[in-house]
Parts: C-alpha cells; sequence; structure tokens
C-alpha cells in the first residue's frame, strides 16, 4: 500500500525514541552494573516498529537483542549486520540450516534439536552460540527442569555448537511472587545438578522479563535480564513493586475528524443501531476504524479525547469509521485530531483503559494496530 506523502494522516501511531531512550536508561539505573541488557524487540518491537526501535536500544546501550523467529532476525540482520541476536522460539527443523546463515544464537530445548542444529552448523562449517532452555514451570519451550541433563550434554558433545546461556522463563511473575521464587529455585538445582561443569561465568544467565524484575535476585548466578514492555513504558504489574522505574509511554494513537454533524433524539448510530440518540446529539465521525486498530469491543464503551475532552464512543465501531459524541464541546470541526491512547493537553487516555475497553492486555492492543497504520518516530531527546 503506497502513499503519497504528502498526503495528511488520517490515523497513525506517534512513537516517542526519546522515551523509549529514557526507560532503558531507567531500566538500567535499577540493575546491576554487571547485568547485561537482552531487549526484546518481537513483534515489529510490540508493534512499534523493528528497525527504529532496535536502532535507538543499540544506540542506547542494549547488549544484545531477543526476537522470535528467523524472519524477524532477518530483518534486524539488516539493520545491525554485527549485532547479537537471540532466537527466542524454537526452529522449525527447515529452518536450522539459516541459521548460521544469519548469524543468531538459538534456544534450544531438546537432544533433537541440538543434533538437527549441529548438523546444519557442521554442513555451513561455522560454530553457533545456543541457549539452553528450562522449563521450570511455564510449561511451554525448554526441557523440563528435572530432566535437564541429557540435553546439557548434548550440547558439549557437539562439533560445532557452544553453550553461551542458560534461562528460564516465568509463567507468573506479575502476579504469584511465590511460584516465581519456586521457578528461580527450581532453575538453579537444574543448573546445580543437571549441568555438570557448567562454567557460569563464561555463560549469560537469564529468567527475568519485565515483571520479573520485581523479585529479581542481585546475589545469585544471574546476569542478564529480557526486557519487553517495561521499555515501552507498560507496567505489567498492577500494584508494582517497580514504581520505583518511573518508565514513560512510548505510543500513542491518534485519528482525525472527518465529519461534525447534528442529528436528533432517537436516531440509531451505526450498524445495528446499538446506540439510540437519547438527547437532540453532534457527532463526530473519526477517520479510523478497527481496520486501523480500534477494536469492535470498543463500541458502546470506549473514549476519544478530542480538544481536550473525553468524548464516548457511540454505537458500533466500523471498519473505517468510528462515531463519538461530541454534544458538549463548544468547538469541533473537520481535521481536528481526536487521541485514541495518549495525551492531548492536559488530558490523557493511558493504553490501559483503551485496552481494558477492548477486553484485552495492553501488549495485545500493540500488536492489534494495523499495517494502514504509519508509525511516525518523534526522536528528540529532553522534550
Ligand atoms: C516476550 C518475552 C520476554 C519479554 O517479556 P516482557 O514481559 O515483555 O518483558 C522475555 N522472555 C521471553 C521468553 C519472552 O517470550
Amino acid at each position: 500500500m503506497s502513499r503519497p506523502s504528502s498526503l495528511p494522516h488520517r490515523c497513525w501511531a506517534e512513537i516517542d525514541l526519546a522515551a523509549l531512550e529514557r526507560n532503558l536508561h531507567r531500566i538500567r539505573a535499577t540493575l546491576p552494573p554487571h547485568m547485561r541488557y537482552v531487549a526484546v524487540v518481537k513483534a515489529d518491537a510490540y508493534g512499534h516498529g523493528l528497525p527504529q526501535i532496535a536502532a535507538r536500544l543499540m544506540h542506547s546501550g542494549a547488549d544484545l537483542f531477543a526476537v522470535a523467529n528467523l524472519a524477524e532476525a532477518a530483518s534486524l540482520r539488516e539493520v545491525g549486520p554485527d549485532w547479537p541476536i537471540l532466537v527466542l522460539g524454537a526452529l522449525l527443523p527447515e529452518e536450522m540450516r539459516f541459521a548460521p546463515e544469519y548469524d543468531v544464537t538459538v534456544t534450544v530445548s531438546s537432544v533433537a534439536e541440538v543434533e538437527q542444529l549441529d548438523r546444519a552448523a557442521a554442513a555451513a562449517r561455522r560454530h553457533l552460540d545456543v541457549h539452553l532452555k528450562i522449563d521450570t514451570g511455564m510449561g511451554r519451550l525448554g526441557v523440563w527442569h528435572e530432566e535437564v541433563g541429557p540435553v546439557y550434554l548434548a550440547i558439549r558433545h557437539a562439533a560445532y555448537l557452544r553453550l553461551a546461556g542458560v534461562f528460564t522463563h516465568f509463567s507468573s511473575s506479575d502476579d504469584d511472587a511465590a511460584f516465581t521464587a519456586e521457578q528461580r529455585r527450581r532453575f538453579l538445582v537444574a543448573l546445580e545438578t543437571g549441568c555438570p561443569g557448567l562454567a557460569r561465568d563464561s555463560l549469560l544467565v537469564h529468567a527475568d522479563n519485565s515483571a520479573g524484575l520485581d523479585t529479581i535476585e542481585q546475589a545469585g548466578p544471574f546476569n542478564a535480564v529480557r526486557v519487553g514492555l517495561l521499555q515501552f513504558g507498560i507496567r505489567p504489574v498492577a500494584n508494582s513493586l517497580l514504581s520505583g522505574v518511573p518508565a514513560e509511554p512510548v505510543f500513542s494513537f491518534r485519528a482525525r475528524v472527518g465529519l461534525v454533524k447534528s442529528l436528533p433524539a432517537g436516531t440509531g448510530i451505526s450498524y445495528g443501531r446499538t446506540h439510540v440518540l437519547r438527547r437532540d446529539s453532534r457527532v463526530a465521525v473519526l477517520t479510523a476504524g478497527y481496520g486501523d486498530g480500534i477494536p469492535r469491543a470498543a463500541s458502546n464503551r470506549g473514549q476519544v479525547l478530542i480538544r481536550g475532552r473525553r468524548c464516548p464512543i457511540l454505537g458500533r465501531v466500523t471498519m473505517d469509521q468510528t462515531i463519538v459524541d461530541v454534544t458538549d464541546l463548544t468547538e469541533v470541526a473537520a481535521g481536528d485530531e481526536a487521541v485514541l491512547v495518549g495525551r492531548q493537553g492536559e488530558a490523557e487516555l493511558p493504553l490501559s483503559e483503551f485496552s481494558r475497553h477492548a477486553d484485552t492486555i495492553p501488549w495485545e492492543t500493540l500488536c492489534s494496530v494495523t499495517k494502514r497504520v504509519p508509525r511516525l518516530y518523534r526522536t528528540q531527546l529532553g522534550v
């Protein structure tokens, strides 16, 4: 979809790269100096745009990037030919031969994966770094923590693989400190008993995602964190101990008023007439709908900001247009900016509220802003 650059934007996301940089510095400041910062930039950097986000994170001091798969790793390679990249997801058997080509670090959870990857690396005559993933209670990737030994030994015996890291992932770090502590304990026991001769000092040992930072153990063997959400200013924990990290929002979501008009009381609004005007009203028709990422679930529930005032969504959100009540606004005109997520003057509509109206969580919202929506990058520091 190409679009003449002189056409004004009807719906866009604004990404504040300076805020991203400030967030990274704030998170870093809470961590001991030896902690490596693995910037998680999967899913197009949580919908913010991979190349721009990764470039700014690298400039701001990220040590390593984590992506979900090889396609994402390939995109990242175009921006940073020599940046270290960890692929978090399992590679398909037929993907293994591309790992040397993209020079990525691969996550392994099974003996079969180790053997296939070693063969692929041997065929390419290139040594590959791997991170051994241990399942301590997430029930997703990783070797079960009581069965680590054979996978560990397979890596040590693989001629073309080098063990560069060991890690686990928390299932409930945002709401269950006790289970998270149990996962940490299982991980340490697995390293102790399942990995004889493990040279921890030369490895990255990591467990914490954004929510994990709440309960991070400064003492243990951990020397890296994997941060996604928090660098974008999204707090995974409701009553967070992370209040010490004043991360600020990076993302905002905006559209325009396309038409303002008056309608008499009793008029039904939008498909299905699920809202009927109770009074003579003025409505504004916004230039965005679910085709842009305003969820249909926000029908008759969500709000937007126009001229710094909250305006309720009336009736169903449609593919390209959304109707809001502007009866109580003295001035509003076609062309006005409507804020779906973000600030407008003193007023703010947080991503968490937008997401609540959509019956989802903020990080799913970010992945749901469609490709019709251009991402505009603000780069200045100190704004
Ligand atoms: C997504 C992901 C992270 C980052 O989690 P956040 O909660 O966004 O900080 C870390 N580790 C793994 C394995 C992940 O899949």
